[in-house]
């Protein structure tokens, strides 16, 4: 028999590790959906027709909940299938078909079909990935009406063999939830961005996933050998012997790397000599509890709420919030959990929250953070009762973002305080005492004004994204000044210096929870700057926690010091590379 010719794609590698294995081809999802125009008076039969694929949908989804109540992805699967349920309900996918159906006389499955392409269209339009994301969600929801409808089953993967790797058009959630990892290897699809469902739950499974490979199930034959490289984003179909040995040498170093790291998680983040340093874990999801705790994380240094509002249509209630919030605290086991109240606006939209507010008015610039929460007082109020009441499970601090004046402080205390008396008179339980209450500093008025804010905060975290992004007037999503976004900016570190310097002489604690955090490269000089907390992606801590045990904090301060006396971004990268040894 010939050889099939090996063949390599490229894609976006969003669950690392590598896998070897037999393809297992999923059809493509969509479905050919016939339209066809219904006479008037059967106009309320076939909104009838959309409502019983509704229920049915609401039925099967509900079941999919139930199953994945079993698996380690509970807190995440809930979640996700809520949100589902929330979609099937009032919302513009349901309410604009049936509106379809009524304006346009559109058979039912053509109507759900229209509305999708037009919310797809709306929401591709914004070029955020977040929203990409979210776009798959509503497309797996809406396609899920239209099978019903047509009555075509969704199929599992149930026909894979075992070590198999998937290739699909793209994975929604829901088939994600069925991705068995004792059975699935690895998988691959055409469609899909890095913050999507899908790509969360493989890497929480540590399942290899690469995406964004148009064309890739037309590509590969049913049981064809395929390589998954999720950490290079690469994808082989048919590998020779020598590309095969090739990989197995790399899984080989990979799980090497893995182990020696793996002791990392019980060992104390010192120096050599014998300085302390707290590494905590930022958290967008509740999927990667699993992964903080793995990871030996010393509690969540930053939980973005913004998933809480972000994949839905209205405000979440605060009963929501409260049952996700004591969930992660209860998670975190006597761990502090770090809850910084919404960051919503600049590149973070949320459609229940700024319906009636233009795009100008939320821009980085403009209505973002703590701003939009003030001015959204009862969305403020709901969120500070819902943290209070988590509070009594576990020890929680509340941070405030984007933060630029004494004042917005103190309103946000006042909020808090409200929320206290509120629950009081509803005789509820509250946290004695109430949890601290910090800021972040990721303005620069907020680094410069550090001394003042430290006079009414009780500590500080600082977001270096931000702080970079505002001190050099360089939008961190704008690829066209990507080459201007630079943390090592002197301009930067001396805001650091200063906030920092500012908390340790109000003696309240003081972290650094930007990406910087998780950059082993940096630990020396933020160490060295006088920070002792770093929060960072959980994956991250274990390299991190490495290099601070390899490094001599007296010698990472005089490296420090002289990094201040420069003004050159690139001649600090390189005192500090040649202090890490790598110049
Ligand atoms: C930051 O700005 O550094 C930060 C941690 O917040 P976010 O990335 O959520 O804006
Ligand atoms: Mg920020």
């Amino acid at each position: 028999m010939k050889r099939e010719m090996e063949k390599r794609f490229e894609g976006l590698g969003v669950s690392p590790g590598i896998a070897v294995g037999p393809a297992h081809v999923r059809e493509a999802g969509t479905l050919e959906v016939p339209e066809r125009r219904v006479a008037k008076k059967a106009i309320a039969a076939e909104q009838k027709r959309l409502a019983a694929a509704v229920i049915l949908a609401r039925r099967q989804l509900k079941r999919l909940k139930a199953q994945a109540q079993q698996d380690v992805l509970t807190g995440e699967m809930q979640f996700l299938f809520d949100a589902y349920l929330q979609m099937l309900e009032d919302s513009r996918l349901v309410r604009g078909a049936r509106d379809l159906i009524r304006r346009q006389g559109l058979n039912a499955e053509a109507a759900v079909q229209n509305q999708l392409n037009d919310i797809v269209h709306a929401f591709q339009a914004m070029d955020n990935a977040y929203i990409a994301a979210r776009v798959d969600d509503v497309r797996d929801v809406g396609n899920r009406i239209i099978r019903n409808l047509m009555r075509e089953p969704l199929k599992p993967f149930s026909q894979a063999a075992p070590g198999s790797i998937v290739i699909a058009d793209q994975l929604s959630p829901a088939d994600a939830s069925q991705l068995d990892p004792t059975r699935i290897a690895g998988a691959a699809t055409a469609l899909g961005g890095a913050e999507g469902h899908a790509a969360i739950m493989a890497r929480a499974l540590g399942i290899p996933l690469v995406l964004g490979i148009p064309g890739l199930p037309e590509a590969v034959k049913p049981g064809a050998r395929i390589i998954v490289d999720g950490t290079r984003g690469t994808v082989i179909v048919n590998p020779t012997a020598r590309t095969q040995a090739v990989y197995e040498q790399l899984k080989t170093a990979a799980r090497k790397e893995t182990e020696r790291l793996g002791h990392m998680r019980a060992v104390p983040a010192v120096t050599r000599d014998n300085v302390s340093v707290s590494l905590a874990a930022n958290v967008e999801l509740p999927i990667e509890l699993d992964l903080v705790r793995r990871n030996g994380a010393a509690g969540i240094g930053l939980l973005r709420t913004e998933f809480l509002y972000m994949s839905r249509d209205d405000v979440p209630t605060e009963d929501e919030q409260y049952a996700t919030l004591k969930e992660i605290v209860e998670a975190m086991d006597g761990k502090t959990v770090t809850v910084r109240t919404l960051d919503i606006g600049g590149e973070k939209p949320a459609q229940g929250l700024l319906g009636d507010l233009s795009e100008a008015a939320t821009s980085a610039l403009g209505l973002r953070g703590i701003r939009l929460s003030l001015k959204h007082r009862k969305t403020m109020d709901a969120q500070m009762t819902a943290i209070l009441r988590a509070a009594c499970h576990g020890p929680v601090r509340i941070l405030l973002p984007m933060v630029s004046t004494v004042s917005e402080v103190r309103q946000a205390r006042d909020a808090l305080q409200k929320a206290a008396r509120k629950l009081k008179r509803r005789k509820h339980k509250l946290p004695d005492p109430l949890p601290p209450l910090g800021v972040m500093i990721e303005v620069p008025a907020a680094a410069l004004a550090a001394d003042a804010l430290a006079q009414v905060s009780d500590f500080f975290a600082i977001g270096s994204n931000d702080l970079t992004m505002y001190t050099l007037a360089t939008d961190r999503t704008n690829e066209h000044v990507a080459h201007l976004y630079d943390s090592l900016h002197p301009a930067v570190l001396r805001l650091i210096q200063f906030a920092t310097q500012a908390a340790l002489r109000s003696r309240i604690p003081i972290s650094l929870c930007g990406e910087m955090a998780g950059d082993p490269r940096y630990a020396p000089l933020l160490l060295g700057l006088g920070l002792r907390e770093l929060s960072m992606v959980a994956a991250n801590i274990p390299v991190v926690k490495q290099r601070i045990r390899e490094m001599d904090m007296a010698a990472a301060n005089r490296r420090a010091d002289a990094i201040m006396g420069q003004v050159d971004p690139g001649r600090i990268a390189a005192l500090l590379d040649d202090f890490n040894g790598l110049a």
